[in-house]
């Protein structure tokens, strides 16, 4: 049966259809929701946890009349339970005040946020008209729901023939697993929450346990590596020109690294360590044993203040053992570029240091025997395999280094990461003194706000993080540029401020970044582009707001953007206290705190939020928590054994199959 012979699909949304991707029964039937609404539960309003999205029942207490307030309508609502109370704002919603009357009851579904005035409340929620579980396509919004659905459940019919099983049967039922066809159905259609767990669970097992078996057709397949002619300690004179001397973490990687170099495989390594941990000394040796060996090294950084902080470094210390090094960045004059080339290809530059810039075809190196990719946990893998590709040529494949900022627990790095080799540096360097970290309730906010200014007055630095670019995208939460204009006009009159955010000009972005690294700005308000690191000493205090919206593992991340210098420093977390944020407080352990988060979240922060398209492993990143990472991890150990030969053949044929495109390019997610 095709996709047009199902009832309700016409020309038009075959073409819609077509343009999410979907061309078969099977591609419908596996586009799994982006999420779901569960309206089967009320929560207590007082209860309902900060950030989630949850339905609420109760009565209406006031309904004001819509206001107009810089060009859109509001109406403000108050609702209550037993438990508490929630402010509701619509905006742009005038017939809201119509719909709802004092004394109604109001079963209302949305998420829970601390407003600006610091009171909880949903902004936008829908009205509950049906009870249950319902699904949400994202993907394909063009298509009206009801419609959507009515096409699903049609296609559903054939989920056997268009959607075969592909774990065996043995598997399954160790695992108890329920069959793909059952699995679809209850996604789809969930009769209950337990059915879609289960179901989830099924699917996000097949999706990890495929993806571990493609990463280990991957690694086996890694091909010839230049084989670099080192010996035990040959990084010695490497650590002895730095101005401090390794810790044991960061020695032991870097002979983990040399190791590699000296297999005969080509190397694909990732180095976690939590941010401050001195991951760039680390790379930086590995681009000296390349230059022992008398090959080019390149190394990639996510932003160009990156790749200019890391060119300054490079001079402190690879300049000294008489290595040339070089930085590029896309701002570069053409014919500066040029010339720049023309000495990679000739051999007279040993280290190039750049963005992604060093990407483009005019850089050709003449022996590239190292790429290392500073990725801070954004940069696009594909660039990773990309660059290597600039070595090709020669037979061997370049070694490949990935250096990782944010600390991930071993089982989602496998998949993250399943065709790297893991290290992880995990310790920190000597004398550092941990962020402090407080929740600050909104009550609390003049306060902070005046020990900023204390801060900046003693010539110390802070930035604020908002969720937000700008507040037409919600106007309960803080965005950067209303912050930052309030700030200016308020209680940081006097105080040299800048904004930055994703979406900003270049140009401006790299001014302000530069201007706040050299002290001229004092506070820097700002979206999440900060993350990337930027390293400012003189940074002391880390505000984030709408802390309720970030994940632990993020906040940990901005937090590391303080403390670098020798002063004692501060995270605040803008939200109401609970025990989530508390565990921030508590430790400043990266991989504790990504592991809390994948308890508690699961593991779709990390697997979520990619880009563009579909997250990666669309059903873990849907279900529940991390418990099926570690199963299907045991599942891929176990399948090893000589008992299960026959199901490792299944799943390894399968993996071929699902993966042939990926495999063949050497990049997996
Ligand atoms: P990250 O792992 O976040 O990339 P960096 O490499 O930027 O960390 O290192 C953070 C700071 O720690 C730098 O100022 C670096 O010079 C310093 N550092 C790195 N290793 C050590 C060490 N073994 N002893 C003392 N300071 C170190
Ligand atoms: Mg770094």
């Amino acid at each position: 049966m095709r996709l047009e012979d199902i009832k309700g699909v016409g020309k038009s949304r075959l073409e819609a259809l077509n343009r999410a991707g979907i061309h078969e029964i099977g591609d419908l039937l596996l586009t799994l929701p982006s999420s779901y609404a569960d309206t089967s539960r009320t929560v207590g309003m007082a209860d309902a946890p900060e950030g989630e999205s949850v339905c609420v029942e109760g009565e209406v207490v006031r309904v004001g009349r819509p206001a107009r307030f810089n060009g859109r309508s509001t109406v403000r609502m108050t609702v209550r339970d037993a438990t508490g109370s929630l402010e509701i704002v619509f905006i742009n919603q005038p017939w809201a005040s119509e719909q709802y009357a004092a004394g109604d009851m109001a079963a209302l579904y949305g998420r829970v946020s601390v407003m600006k005035n610091g009171n909880r409340g949903m902004y936008c929620p829908r009205k509950v008209t049906e009870r249950g579980i319902l699904p949400e396509y994202r993907a394909l919004k063009e298509i009206p729901l009801k419609t959507l659905r009515n096409i699903i459940r049609e296609a559903l019919e054939q989920a056997d023939e268009c959607c075969p099983e592909t774990l065996p049967e043995r598997i399954r039922k160790q695992w108890r697993l329920p069959d793909r066809g059952k699995a679809l159905r209850d996604i789809h259609f969930p009769p209950d929450r337990e059915s879609l767990d289960a179901a989830l669970r099924r699917m996000a097992f097949e999706e990890v346990l495929f993806f571990e078996a493609g990463a280990a057709l991957m690694r086996g397949s890694r091909r010839e590596g230049r084989r670099f002619s080192l010996k035990e300690g040959d990084e010695d004179a490497f650590w002895a020109a730095c101005a401090f001397p390794p810790t044991a973490a960061q020695r032991r990687v870097l002979k983990e690294i040399r190791d590699d170099m000296t297999s005969g495989r080509a190397m694909g390594r990732l180095v976690q360590g939590d941010v401050g941990s001195g991951k760039t000394a680390v790379a930086f040796g590995a681009m000296y044993l390349a230059f022992v060996s008398g090959y080019q090294s390149a190394l990639m950084a996510p932003t160009e203040i990156l790749a200019r902080q890391h060119g300054e470094s490079a001079e402190k210390i690879l300049a000294k053992l008489g290595m040339r090094c070089e930085v590029v960045t896309g701002s570069m004059k053409a014919s500066d570029r040029k010339r720049l080339a023309e000495r990679v290809a000739a051999g007279e530059v040993d280290a190039v240091i750049g963005t992604h810039a060093l990407l483009s075809g005019d850089i050709a190196f003449s022996r590239l025997g190292l790429v290392v990719c500073d990725e801070q946990h954004r940069f696009g893998v594909r660039q990773r395999g990309l660059l290597s590709l600039k070595g090709e040529g020669e037979g061997a494949q370049v070694h490949t280094l990935v250096m990782s900022a944010t600390p991930i627990p071993r089982t989602l790095a496998l998949i993250l990461y399943g065709d790297l080799d893991v290290s992880v540096i995990d310790q920190m360097p000597p004398g550092r003194v941990p962020v402090r970290t407080r929740i600050v309730p909104e009550e609390k906010r003049e306060g902070m706000l005046r020990f900023i200014r204390q801060e900046t007055e003693r010539g110390k630095q802070a930035y604020i993080v908002c969720p937000l670019v700008d507040e037409n995208e919600n106007p309960e939460l803080r965005s950067a540029r209303e912050e930052f204009s309030c700030l200016k006009n308020g209680p940081l009159k006097d105080v040299s401020l800048g904004v930055t955010w994703g979406g900003q000009k270049e140009e401006e972005k790299q001014r302000t970044l530069s201007d706040f690294a050299s002290g001229r700005i004092s506070v820097l308000v700002a979206t999440t582009v900060i993350e990337v690191g930027v390293n400012v000493p003189l940074a002391t205090v880390m505000v984030i707001e709408n802390a309720e919206r970030f994940g632990l593992s993020q906040m940990h991340q901005l937090r590391g953007r303080v403390g670098r210098g020798r002063d004692e420093s501060w995270c605040f977390l803008m939200a109401s206290p609970n025990e989530r944020l508390n565990a921030l407080c508590r430790t400043s352990d990266g991989f504790k705190i990504a592991e809390e988060d994948l308890r508690q979240r699961g593991p779709g922060d990390f697997l979520g939020t990619r880009q563009h398209g579909q997250p990666l492993l669309p059903a873990a990143a849907l279900g529940g928590d991390g418990r099926i990472l570690e199963e299907a991890a045991r599942c891929m150990a176990e399948l090893k054994k000589e008992e299960y030969a026959p199901e490792r053949e299944q799943i390894l044929r399968q993996a071929e199959k699902i993966w042939a495109g990926r495999l063949e390019a050497g990049v997996l997610n």
